[in-house]
């Protein structure tokens, strides 16, 4: 075998996903791309804001001696001070640039984290439904990523939490608001998390940290707020980015931020400074680190978001549809009519419909649509969700 036995297990794992999007792929040839309704990628489609393309052009309009030279690995000071007080703000923990590492999107920031906390065996413990990757970026550290179910509701399940955490559970890997459910986990159960770790820290006499990845901190609806972790639990680390605050994940910009009160806060910090520059990148783009230092709070237009939840939720629903409403992000993961997500999401795919079955994220049986589409592909493709619900319920 060419490549080595981990990546040839990968390749399998992930044939089905692939073979979902060469099918798209070949429908979009065959009939047309607006022929197709794409609901399977979550790449943000409202624009960057205004301030953000200012922004770019004053940037680049800069006469900065050296400015396109090697800089500290952890990012440039100006920039990690702005988002330490943006950041000291919005989780009422006071951080300071020194906690704060610019990386390379939140995926730069989790491979990192888990790069220095994890020996190998070590186990992560993530809610599902969760983000695909997780497993991959828990294995890049030669981790062992541990699904625990939420609630039907897709809220946390403290007690299997506490059930599923052992003497090798190093980090609990939270995501919320969530890919693919949009839950946003409330503040006491977040609290709860908290209270649940340092007792299991004291009872295996070591430290647990709770990981919070939050790239779509922003992007929620109906006045909701997401808790913060950073005053909930002492070790606690966040990964985030500006992928879909301000829908620029192809430009790889994000950090990571430490809780001031981590234990060994010296020793943690300059592990993760080695590993953003070691893993394969080197520190995160210096011209978006200069970018998003002007523009710190300013976000993509959420409204714009919120009406196509809209648009999705009543139309699935008018046609009998089960759904938990998301709270944020941009996905929705209805129940698979039949049960079966992968053949649903067969079905869907022959009337033009690309979504992704539910086991991709640890929770066969739902399906995952991501909404961030043009209004019109919403409303376009609810006769082949209508058509497709049928047939599963005859
Ligand atoms: N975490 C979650 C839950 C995501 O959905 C994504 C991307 O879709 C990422 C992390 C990766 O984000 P980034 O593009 O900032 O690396």
């Amino acid at each position: 075998m060419t490549v080595s036995e981990k990546v040839h297990g990968y390749i399998l794992e992930s044939s089905w996903i692939r073979k979902m999007f060469e099918e798209g792929d070949r429908l979009k040839k065959q009939l047309g791309a607006e022929n197709i309704f794409d609901f399977s990628l979550g790449n943000p489609s409202v624009e960057p804001p205004i301030e953000f393309k200012r922004a770019l052009r004053e940037v680049a309009a800069e006469e900065v001696s050296g400015v396109h030279g090697y800089m500290p690995n952890a990012g440039y000071l100006k920039t990690r001070q702005v988002v330490a007080q943006t950041l000291s703000r919005d989780h009422g923990v006071p951080l300071a640039a020194d906690h704060i590492i610019m990386t390379c999107g939140a995926a730069g920031a989790l491979n990192v984290i888990c790069k220095v906390l994890l020996e190998p065996g070590d186990e992560v413990l993530i809610p599902a439904p969760c983000f695909v990757e997780y497993r991959n970026y828990t294995d890049n550290a030669n981790g062992i990523a541990k699904f625990v179910r939420t609630n039907d509701d897709f809220s946390l399940d403290l007690a299997a939490m506490r059930g599923a955490i052992t003497e090798k559970t190093k980090i609990v890997l939270v995501n919320s608001p969530n890919n693919p459910t949009g839950k946003v986990y409330n503040d006491a159960s977040i609290r709860g998390l908290g209270k649940l770790l340092e007792d299991r820290c004291r009872t295996y006499g070591k430290d647990i940290y709770l990981v919070s990845d939050e790239p779509y901190r922003e992007i929620v609806y109906d006045g909701i707020t997401v808790p913060s972790i950073l005053s909930a639990y002492r070790n606690s680390m966040i990964a985030s980015s500006y992928s879909k605050s301000l829908s620029l994940a192809g430009e790889r910009i994000g950090y990571l931020a430490v809780n001031p009160a981590i234990s060994n806060i010296e020793e943690v910090i300059s592990g993760l400074i080695i590993l953003n520059r070691t893993l394969g990148f080197v520190n995160a783009p210096a011209l978006m680190q200069r970018v998003v230092a002007k523009i710190q709070g300013v976000t993509v237009d959420v409204e714009k978001y919120r009406r196509k939840r809209e648009l999705l939720c009543d139309g699935l629903s008018s046609i009998g549809y089960e759904f938990i409403k998301p709270d944020g992000t941009f996905y929705l993961f209805p129940k698979a009519p039949g049960g079966d997500d992968i053949e649903f999401v067969k079905a869907l795919t022959r009337r033009n419909i690309l979504t992704v079955p539910g086991r991709g994220f640890g929770w066969p049986g739902n399906f995952r649509i991501a909404f961030c589409v043009d209004d019109s592909a919403i409303v376009n493709s609810m006769k082949g969700f209508e058509d497709t619900f049928k047939e599963f319920r005859q």
